[in-house]
């Protein structure tokens, strides 16, 4: 029933919880492992037990009432013969009742309490004494809201019992098949079915905290074909891309990426150099290019998109710049229009600016720009991939804080390329691209991602071994180390006459407001509450010795306009101190800021405070970021937040802050949107399986050359439908 898709509409809420468990097919159900085990294969004696112990037992009620001191209550006392243990029940059925009643046997299991009164059990499971004890233990599996465990169960079993579960991993003995796979393999290798039938139902010997730890030879088994099919779908989908089509980019001499050089008001480092040499390279050739630019806060990414984007334009060809948010898509703009804007003019070419906030006049212009091509350059936010929005050559797509945007999003954009009705057969400027016609490879953008929070080797290694990826390891020059420190939320004041500070040396200053999960309408109270407090105490300082010092409130649920025109007063100068919920833009650049405060910095992950402390000490000032925190009732911090606010103090190194990060909150986060549908590792974990990971790696490449069909069936198994996600 849980295979065909076709079958009968689903109905019962347990079966709509397994669907939401994405236990879809039967061996879905068989991949579902338990959490943690219950030994039933045995009777205690209550003599035996030791508070905090789960127990079965069996044993004869001597007494059951009805109690209602404090509440209502059933008091059931039963005898093993070696002691006598209370079971207390809240809640009760009177069939219940009945079958607690005085001299029934019963086989009762529950967490043994001890205390004044002698042993006892709070709603333990029962039922009559007697019948088979199970010779495997009982799995507990992960579950949802409406899915009992005996339900989950009986399905985990049905599917266990019908799913397809032969050999995917080439045998050693095949002739051509990958050789001394059992060496460097998971060892023992146990094979697919024993590893699977094992966990679900282990025999009571096994040593429990192999299972607990996941170093029993099942757990590697399974942890191995994890891996093995995320590398192996990964794989697929670039040799897909392989087959893709895009226009050969190739820079022109004296062309547009040599004239922006020139006019940039600084040197490109040697990493600037470097990654951009990577990704013309990339560009020049016609397959599309899927790289990942990660450089730290303030590594200068934007003007390495702008040189791509150069190239992209002079070879006649639309690019797309798309930003996670309306003000940081505008400062891209901006800065893009100064450096870009004077050498299009005398090209007739134009510049388009797309956001979901804009008048429709303008937009209806702008879209037209982009249809007919006249707009090279096209940036915004999510708005550049809407629907309405066709482009009449686009060739290259950049996404700025990648990680913000979704997978759909991604192949939305990548989609665009062919948005055009006819775009390919627009006659191609370089040779490079096939002629329109039959068997014509589907065309698409490159695609250029940019990220600031660089992503650790074992993650690069897995989640994103489809991705090429460049690396900014160098910051421009002249920049002054941040100096971080820890303040204890009861020195406020000083952090204020430390600003005060600042601003009578005409620096300005971001205040960083917690974010309360919760609630995005507390977050604004309280970055309200702390711009009017800021206010009040900052009401006689001076700025520049002259002019009353503004401060300024940025949040996420302000008009637009509004955020844009307090930005325009911060960037310009005219306000001294910006109060910002941490939805404000991770990438602002003003040089002139030398100080920021971050409250409640322990509510904060590792990376967002990384990449909020990289908006100061842009330039030459010595900068400092104060970390506020608070132990709110608690005696001291705990110590995932005592972590990270350290690895802040001791280092700045991007790279060193990425890996401590994963050490703490694990390669979810890490992933983002990236997460969204595509598979996180559920029994692997990168930190311990470093070497399974090298034997998947190893073994994917060959596993697709000399077997594919295995290939395919071992990602269709682990995988599924949402293989499909990889690709974006
Ligand atoms: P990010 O990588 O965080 O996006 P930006 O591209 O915003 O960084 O660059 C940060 C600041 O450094 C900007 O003001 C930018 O103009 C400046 N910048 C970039 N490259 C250089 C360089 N090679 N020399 C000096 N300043 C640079
Ligand atoms: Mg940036």
């Amino acid at each position: 029933m849980l295979d065909a898709p076709s079958a009968q509409p689903t109905t019962s809420p347990a079966q709509k919880a397994l669907l939401k468990l994405g236990l879809r097919r039967d061996i879905d159900l068989a991949l579902h492992l338990p959490l943690r085990y219950e030994d039933e294969t045995r009777i205690a004696r209550l003599a035996d037990a030791r508070e905090g112990d789960t127990l079965q037992i069996e044993a004869t009620v001597t007494a059951c009432e009805v109690s209602f001191r404090p509440r209502r209550q059933l008091l059931v006392t039963v005898d093993d013969g070696s002691d006598t243990c209370l079971l207390r029940f809240f809640n009760f059925y009177p069939s219940q009742q009945k079958a607690l009643a005085v001299g029934a046997r019963i086989r009762v299991r529950g967490e043994v309490r001890g205390g004044f009164g002698g042993l006892t059990m709070m709603h333990p499971s029962f039922r009559a004494a007697g019948g088979e004890l199970p010779t495997a233990l009982t799995p507990v599996y992960p579950t949802v809201a409406g899915l009992p465990q005996a339900y989950l169960r009986k399905a985990v079993l049905g599917g266990l019992a019908h799913a397809d579960l032969s050999d995917t991993l080439p045998a050693p003995a095949l002739p051509g098949s990958c050789e001394n796979l059992s060496e460097i393999g998971p060892k023992p290798l146990w094979s697919l079915r024993e590893s699977l039938s094992f966990l679900h139902h282990p025999t009571p010997d096994v040593a429990l905290a192999t299972l607990e730890d996941h170093s029993h030879p099942a757990w590697q088994r399974l942890k191995a074909e994890e891996l093995l099919a995320q590398q192996l779908s990964q794989l697929q989908a670039k040799r897909a891309r392989e087959h893709l089509r895009a226009p050969a980019l190739r820079p022109q001499r004296g062309g547009l990426h040599e004239q922006l050089l020139a006019v940039l008001p600084f040197a490109l480092t040697r990493a600037q150099h470097r990654v951009s040499e990577e990704i013309a390279r990339d560009l020049a050739q016609a397959v599309p290019m899927h790289r990942l630019l990660q450089g730290d806060v303030g590594s200068g990414k934007t003007v390495v998109a702008a040189l791509a984007a150069a190239i992209c334009i002079d070879a006649g060809w639309q690019c797309a710049l798309m930003a996670p948010t309306e003000i940081l898509a505008e400062q891209h703009f901006r800065k893009l229009i100064g450096w870009l804007e004077p050498l299009l003019a005398p090209l007739r070419l134009r510049t388009a600016w797309l956001t979901g906030s804009q008048k429709a006049k303008e937009r209806r212009e702008m879209l037209a720009l982009i249809e007919s091509g006249e707009a090279a350059l096209v940036i915004g936010t999510h708005a550049v991939i809407q629907d309405k929005v066709v482009f009449k050559r686009l060739a290259l797509a950049i996404i700025d804080e990648q990680h913000r945007f979704g997978v759909a999003q991604r192949l939305a954009l990548r989609s665009k390329a062919n948005s055009a009705p006819g775009a390919v057969h627009v006659p191609a400027p370089t040779p490079a691209l096939p002629r329109a016609g039959e068997g014509e490879p589907q065309r698409e953008p490159h695609l250029l991602m940019m990220t600031a929070t660089p992503i650790p080797r074992t993650l690069a290694m897995s989640y994103y071994a489809d991705l090429e990826v460049s690396t900014l390891d160098e910051l421009p020059p002249g920049r002054t180390p941040v100096i971080t420190k820890l303040v204890h939320e009861s020195r406020r004041d000083e952090v204020i006459e430390r600003i005060r500070a600042q601003l009578a040396q005409g620096r300005q200053v971001y205040w960083v407001c917690p974010l309360i999960e919760e609630s995005e309408a507390l977050d604004l109270v309280n970055a309200t509450q702390t711009h009017a407090a800021l206010s009040e105490a900052l009401a006689g300082a001076r700025m520049n010795g002259g002019k009353a010092t503004m401060v300024g409130l940025l949040h996420s649920r302000m008009p637009v306009a509004e955020k844009r025109a307090v930005m325009a007063l911060f960037t310009g100068g005219q306000m001294g101190v910006l109060v910002s919920t941490t939805v404000i833009e991770v990438g602002v650049d003003v040089l002139n800021a030398s100080l920021m405060v971050i409250e409640h910095a322990e509510r904060f992950g590792l990376s967002q405070l990384h990449q909020l402390r990289g908006r100061v000490g842009r330039g030459a000032a010595a900068s400092a970021c104060v970390l506020l925190y608070s132990t709110g009732e608690a005696p001291r911090l705990g110590e995932t937040a005592r972590a990270r606010l350290k690895a802040m103090v001791e280092t700045s190194d991007g790279f060193e802050i990425a890996r401590r990060d994963l050490e703490i909150r694990g390669p979810g986060e890490f992933l983002g949107a990236r997460q969204s549908g595509a598979p996180l590792l559920r029994f692997a974990d990168l930190a311990l399986d470093a070497d399974l990971l090298d034997w998947a790696r190893n073994l994917a490449p060959q596993m697709l050359d000399q077997h594919p069909e295995l290939a395919d069936k071992h990602v269709q198994r682990w995988l599924g439908g949402r293989a499909e996600y990889l690709k974006a």
